[in-house]
């Protein structure tokens, strides 16, 4: 087996064994990476010299008998985690010129535990997108492509693309990303690999670029759910940076990948039914519930009444978050400036060269939906919303301990397509964006194919803070969906 086919579970024990070393694991990907990234720009930045002498570090360690969780382990990083000393540019031409002197905390973690990183991927501008095509660097090719055409490049997802671009094609044995209404598990169920979203406060946001304060979410990739146990277990962890981190002891999620379903009561969330809905993705949800019945679990219909607002009040409430966050761009403190006549002109000047299309949409959003007139209307009134979906969640996980649904309502698209609606753009995130207006966690396992060859994912949610539920239930539907198909696009292939 090539090295870059490995799990993490696998190259943590082949490293121990000493079958191979960090350095030439490390090697081998970033081979990969020159082979394969410039068909897939799934990397901004590649990081060879630092990712080599990391990996010499870590077979010192390795010989020296100094083990860590993650120990010569190569990863990418979202070009949206602050990384000390390699620039951050979030996706966005005003951060250009932007190398962070501080390391963020879910990425310290990383270091801390001995991983390797690589560099650091593509992504939608700021993370606002579904399909990685409003990065200021280049739309991100999905390693998949239809049976029919195989020349039509498809889309990898968003807003964290790059990473599951680079982790489906084997340039990468994880990564991390950001999930604030859906940017790691729809582009997990568009490349074919597992994407994580803990609870709200799991993982530290500091020296994360901020999106939408409350609704951000760290999250791990990998290929199986396992790994991305493994990756949690590194990332998460109580910070005093993030007023939000929360104070609450990491278990091990690993273990939780291991223990069986027998027993559980998961719920079919009845609203979640949506008219118009691909057949294949009906077929595959009715066959993972069915998978987990045979495994013992017990299925139960559910509502979750007020899910029908969730993209709606999510569409208020992130512009109006990234309006307040992006106002600290002004061509004065941080990244991109254009001179300008007065202050005022330089302030305008910057904004204007600096941002995306879609950014400007955002701030033209959030800072309506926030002004004298409007924030009783609008913003308020979402933010009641909210706490009516955070009720439906809390009432539904009394009686049951975890929820199956799709992941997205269609498999990956054409780069290109969607583009000139917006609104059918925002209707990726459907079943996604609950999870983050309530925080609990959730997960996007592969589970089949459609009828063009492209991956689809089952999305897993469990209660706030019970993570453990959501890999034991991720991994059995896992085990049973037996997904074993790889992308065209791959190294080794
Ligand atoms: N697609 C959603 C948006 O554009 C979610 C993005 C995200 O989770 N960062 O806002």
């Amino acid at each position: 087996m090539t090295l870059t086919e490995l799990t993490i579970a696998s190259a943590r024990q082949g490293l121990r064994e000493k079958q191979f070393s960090a350095r030439e694991l490390t090697e081998a990907h970033l081979a990969a990476i020159d082979a394969l990234n410039p068909r897939l720009n799934a990397y901004v930045t590649v990081t060879a010299e630092r990712a080599l002498a990391q990996a010499d570090a870590a077979d010192a360690a390795l010989a020296a008998g100094k083990l860590a969780p993650l120990t010569g382990i190569p990863l990418a990083i979202k070009d949206v985690f602050c990384t000390e000393g390699v620039r951050t540019a979030a996706g966005s031409h005003i951060l250009e010129p932007f190398v962070p002197p501080y390391e963020s905390t879910v990425s310290a973690n990383l270091l801390r535990d001995g991983a390797i990183f690589l560099g650091k991927t593509n992504m939608d501008e700021f993370a606002m997108g579904s399909s990685n095509m409003t990065s200021a660097y280049g739309p991100v090719a999905n390693p998949w492509t239809r049976r029919q055409d195989n020349a039509a490049l498809l889309v990898p997802g968003g807003s964290s693309g790059g990473s599951a671009s680079a982790v489906a094609a084997r340039i990468a044995m994880g990564a991390t990303g950001t999930d604030t209404g859906g940017s790691i598990r729809q582009p997990a169920s568009f490349c074919g690999i597992v994407g994580m979203k803990p609870t709200y406060g799991r993982c530290s946001r500091w020296g994360v670029v901020a999106f939408a304060s409350s609704l951000d979410h760290p999250g791990p990739f990998g290929r199986t759910v396992e790994d991305c146990a493994i990756l949690l277990g590194s990332m998460a962890g109580h910070d005093p940076k993030d007023s939000t981190s929360a104070d609450v002891p990491v278990p091990d999620f690993a273990a939780a990948c291991r223990r069986g379903v027998k027993g559980l009561r998961i719920g079919v969330p009845r609203e979640y039914r949506m008219d118009g809905m691909p057949e294949d993705i009906e077929r595959l949800w009715r066959q993972g519930l069915d998978w987990l019945r045979d495994a013992g679990a017990e299925i139960v219909d559910v509502s979750l009444p007020h899910t029908k607002y969730g993209l709606t009040t999510y569409y208020i409430v992130a512009p109006a978050e990234a309006s307040s966050n992006l106002a600290r761009y002004d061509g004065v403190r941080f990244g991109l400036r254009e001179d300008g006549a007065d202050l005022r002109d330089l302030y305008e000047r910057t904004r204007a060269a600096g941002f995306g299309a879609e950014v400007r949409r955002r701030v033209l959003i959030g800072t309506y939906v926030l002004s004298a007139g409007y924030y009783d209307a609008y913003y308020l009134r979402a933010q009641k919303v909210r706490a009516l979906i955070l009720r439906d969640f809390t009432e539904v996980f009394v009686h049951v301990d975890a929820l199956v649904t799709p992941t997205a309502p269609s498999a990956a698209f054409a780069q290109g397509e969607n583009m000139d609606d917006p609104i059918k753009m925002y209707l990726n995130d459907v079943f996604t964006v609950p999870a983050n207006m309530s925080g609990v966690p959730g997960i996007s396992v592969p589970a089949g194919l459609d009828a063009n060859g492209l991956p689809l994912g089952l999305q897993v949610l469990a209660k706030p803070f019970d993570e453990e539920t959501v890999f034991t239930v991720g991994a059995a539907l896992e085990r049973t969906a037996q997904f074993h198909a790889s992308p065209q696009i791959r190294a080794g292939a």
